[in-house]
């Protein structure tokens, strides 16, 4: 076995220390090393386990005279100082877990370290799943919607207690009612605690005599709801909604699940979205893009005049300050962006044509200041070259 660390050390106490002064030390150490609050973290399980095995020697009198005399072989069961004595070590437990009643209080109650192993076995009940396709417009200004689900919630003939009328619930005595029980053994890597499930209450913590015909013992029975759900506006495709305590009632009086509600928003014909902002392409004619126009547009909401100045070019995007989508967050509106698309006719008639002939001869390069610009360098690159090759 690896060299041990000196007990008091390990918990940053003295010989001379009073019981509730290393019983302070330990739990100290204990919640600052326990496992659920460093998941995955060898070193705190280490330190955790080191603590657990020093406070068990030094909350002891008789174990920690011996261990002040002898030090570690007149503790270590293997020596033939001990009590227990391998396997399943007998000694010492009951401190274990009285100090661990002491810790969970410390947290507020049963479970306060976050997982299933503190106190008793976790009764919660599961969360549900419903998935809900809303349209373009639901998403964005909320809806409320009806709907069927099948729970478990707790049972109405017994209450929730699972035993049937008369018949009486008692505390399980094997594990007096915590649900588990907790087993030391030691291993070649040191003494290690584990946390079982009490086999004789199933980890309930008490034994009916005769349970509810109705439920089973189990406490819950499967029930039909209609519920209506609120869809708050603004809510995205893929949206997680969770109603909290909607879902499956835990048993024995146990808690209730979440019911999640998956949103899938269906595409608009019209709008685009990205997050609180929507998109359209506005496709206007070439005339309106040149004199400019003045435009009745939609919103999501309304109608909106939208002013095109003379000279418009296609692309060019026009921004409606809150006009967007409300933020599910309450954050408040976003934008709606409407890109121009300048439409050029892909057919003329005869009248047309002449007119648009008539336009070509008049415009003159001033009417494409681009495309003279364009063809200058074109003409520029040409000569660079040229002297280039000469040189
Ligand atoms: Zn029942
Ligand atoms: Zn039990």
């Amino acid at each position: 076995m690896s060299e041990k660390r000196d007990y008091y050390e390990v918990l940053g106490v003295s010989k001379e220390s009073s019981p509730d002064e290393i019983k302070k030390a330990y739990r100290k150490k204990a919640m600052e090393f326990h496992p659920d609050k460093n998941p995955g973290d060898s070193v705190a399980e280490e330190k955790f386990k080191e603590a657990n095995e020093a406070y068990e020697i030094l909350s002891d009198a008789d174990k920690k005279a011996r261990y002040d005399q002898y030090g570690h072989a007149g503790v270590d069961p293997n020596a033939g100082y001990g009590g227990g004595g391998g396997g399943f070590g007998g000694g010492g437990f009951g401190g274990f877990e009285d100090i661990f009643g002491d810790i969970f209080s410390a947290f507020g109650g049963g479970g306060g370290f976050g997982g299933s192993r503190g106190g008793r076995r976790s009764n919660r009940g599961s969360d549900m799943k419903i998935n809900i396709s809303l349209s373009f417009h639901e998403a964005v200004f909320g809806v409320e919607k009806k709907i069927k689900i099948k729970r478990s919630e707790e049972c109405s003939v017994c209450g929730g207690s699972g035993a049937e009328k008369g018949s009486s619930v008692k505390t399980c005595d094997q594990c007096g009612g915590s649900g588990q029980v907790y087993v030391r053994q030691q291993t070649p890597f040191g003494t290690v605690q584990q946390v079982h499930t009490c086999d004789k209450c199933h980890g309930e913590g008490k034994i009916i005599d005769k349970p509810c015909a109705t439920c089973h013992g189990s406490g819950v029975e499967s029930k039909e709801r209609t519920i209506n759900i609120k869809i708050p506006a603004g809510v995205d495709d893929g949206s997680i909604l969770p109603l909290r305590g909607q879902g499956n009632a835990g048993p024995n009086h146990g808690s209730t699940g979440d019911l999640l509600v998956y949103i899938s928003v269906r595409e608009d014909i019209l709008f685009k979205r990205n997050d609180d902002d929507v998109y359209y392409e506005l496709p206007i004619t070439y005339a309106q893009a040149a004199l400019g126009d003045s435009i009745v547009v939609p919103t999501i909401d309304s109608k909106i005049k939208l002013k095109i100045p003379e000279g418009t070019q296609n692309g060019k995007v026009f921004r409606l300050k809150g006009k967007g989508i409300p933020n599910v967050n309450g954050h408040g509106r976003g934008d709606q962006f409407i890109t121009i698309k300048v439409e050029v006719p892909r057919k003329l008639n005869r009248d047309q044509r002449n007119a648009l002939n008539e336009y070509a001869k008049v415009a003159g390069e001033e009417a494409h200041p681009e495309g003279k610009r364009f063809w200058n360098r074109v003409e520029a690159e040409a000569k660079e070259n040229h002297s280039k090759k000469d040189a």
